[in-house]
């Protein structure tokens, strides 16, 4: 059962939480009591495949999803279409130390593949479960990486419409043509003439209008968001710390229950608050390592225990952590304020009045048992990715690349020579005129286009492009909506209505 961080709600089975999202008066639901996996367990399992441990991972959490049904989910996601390798999270090994974990083996090349190919499937058994028979439209707004994500996560998914909006010129070429050439009857793509704020508030403010969500249910119509906040969107992180755990055991790499690192390029704080759940739940970790860009509010805050976005948004070449809010966030603090439910509502009303917040000591004391926090710059994240290259011969994205500078930076000042796995959250292709910047410099990129850059890339690494980026000039254009924000309402009607 699932309980509010900020003990404004009743407690709500697993079909619920999935299909609320977040807590309508705010808040944001966590296990009511999180299940141990003895790592005795986790070893009996070697030799198991990523769909197993998943299978037996989802069955302590969603209580009220019949086995055969979390299975069937696990199979239509995990597979060999959806997935070009088939460990889903290969492990690679570098020379000089520290493993790569590599979560963009999905179909947009980036590691939200792993919960959206999963969570639209848990969403649409919800829906079966609590019998809503409306049909669920799902609004998401995205500077880029997400839509895509969640375009395929939820083409074809019975039930559910997907729509996205994303700003017209904000988005590079690519990403701006993976969403639009996306196929499946009931994915929708709208380009807003504004920047991503202006998407962003006008999927708020969609939301939060009463009177229009009322005239939507009367022409059978649910909104929902596809939000990293939402349960099923963190539990499928959880299984990929357990499973590198595996993994490094089966190859001889670490003794049973020899404790390792993690490191984690963050943003909204999900990915490494897996890492916690995991770790929590009985796996041998010592330390988890929160890696940020230049917005580094998470750095200050676990250094200091004041939280403050109040504070320049700086645009990066890890685009996707370009996040001065971390929602996760709270979920976290839930548990080393000791659940504390007044503590956190107050933190959050700060955060939402004043911009800022101040944990007590002791709640700080606790944060720093467990994460330790640094940031990487953009020189930094550039020179990462060409020594990382040049020495390794391993070519990381600039997300995953900000995670391996400060692994660098944490190991030369503490010392600390535990194994350590390192996210790699996107693939080099993803990024890949970042990538080419750092090995080839600035004037390499002169007069290249994007598919060009592609090519280049393929070429210096010598790796095939990933799939989901391959050939995307050559498919077809099939979404060609444009609004302007004042519009978004009417548009949202005409694609309902079937007109578009
Ligand atoms: C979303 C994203 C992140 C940040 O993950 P969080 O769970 O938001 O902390 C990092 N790297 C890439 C490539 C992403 O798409």
């Amino acid at each position: 059962m699932y309980i509010s961080t900020r003990g404004n709600y009743n407690t709500v089975s697993s079909s619920e939480a999935i299909k609320l999202g977040m807590v309508p008066s705010g808040g944001l639901f966590v296990p009511y009591k999180l299940p141990l996996f003895p790592l005795k367990q986790l070893l009996s399992m070697q030799g198991c495949s990523y769909q197993e441990l998943a299978l037996y991972l989802f069955d302590l959490f969603l209580e009220d999803y019949p086995a055969e049904e979390i299975s069937s989910c696990v199979y239509k996601a995990y597979n060999q279409y959806n997935f070009h390798h088939r460990d889903i999270v290969p492990l690679q090994r570098l020379r000089s130390g520290g493993y790569i974990m590599e979560l963009w083996h999905g179909p947009t090349a980036a590691f939200k593949d792993i919960a959206l190919q999963i969570m639209p499937l848990f969403l649409s058994h919800a829906l079966q479960r609590l019998e809503v028979e409306r049909e669920m439209v799902i609004l998401v707004a995205t500077s880029g990486d997400t839509g895509k994500a969640a375009l395929e996560g939820f083409k074809n998914v019975p039930g559910t419409k997907i729509i996205v909006f994303y700003p017209c010129g904000g988005v590079s070429k690519l990403q701006e043509l993976q969403m639009l050439t996306t196929d499946g009857p009931n994915t929708f793509v709208v380009g807003i003439e504004g920047n991503f704020d202006d998407c962003q508030s006008a999927v708020k403010e969609i939301f939060g209008d009463c009177s229009y969500n009322k005239e939507l249910a009367s022409i059978g119509y649910e909104l929902s968001s596809a939000n990293s906040i939402n349960w099923g969107r963190l539990l499928p992180q959880i299984v990929y710390y357990f499973w590198a755990y595996l993994s490094l055991f089966e190859k001889g790499q670490i003794a049973a229950g020899e404790k390792i690192n993690f490191v984690v390029p963050t943003g909204n704080f999900g990915n490494i608050l897996a890492g916690w759940y995991a770790w929590s739940m009985g796996l041998p970790v010592n330390r988890l390592l929160c890696a940020s860009n230049s917005n580094n509010v998470l750095t200050d805050f676990f250094g200091s225990g004041f939280y403050d976005r109040n504070r320049g948004f700086i645009k990066t070449r890890s685009p996707s952590m370009d996040i001065l809010i971390s929602s996760n966030l709270e979920r976290f603090l839930f548990e080393a304020a000791a659940r504390d439910a007044e503590k956190i509502s107050s933190w959050m009303i700060d955060l939402q009045k004043k911009g800022c917040f101040q944990v007590d000591g002791k709640t700080l004391a606790n944060m720093q048992n467990y994460i330790y926090a640094d940031f990487a710059d953009e020189a930094d994240t550039l020179e990462t990715i060409r020594e990382t290259y040049f020495s390794e011969g391993y070519p990381l994205d600039p997300h995953s690349a900000v995670g391996m500078n400060v692994y660098k930076k944490y190991r030369h000042l503490t010392g600390d020579e535990t194994k350590t796995v390192i996210a790699a959250t996107a693939s080099p292709f993803k990024f890949g005129e970042s990538v080419l910047e750092a090995l080839k410099g600035r004037e390499f990129l002169a007069g290249k286009d994007e598919f060009q850059l592609l090519e280049e890339l393929g070429r210096v690494i010598n790796l095939t492009i990933h799939p989901g980026l391959k050939d995307l000039d050559k498919k077809s254009v099939l979404h060609q909506n444009v609004s302007t924000k004042m519009e978004i309402k009417e548009q949202l009607e005409r694609i309902l209505n079937g007109d578009v």
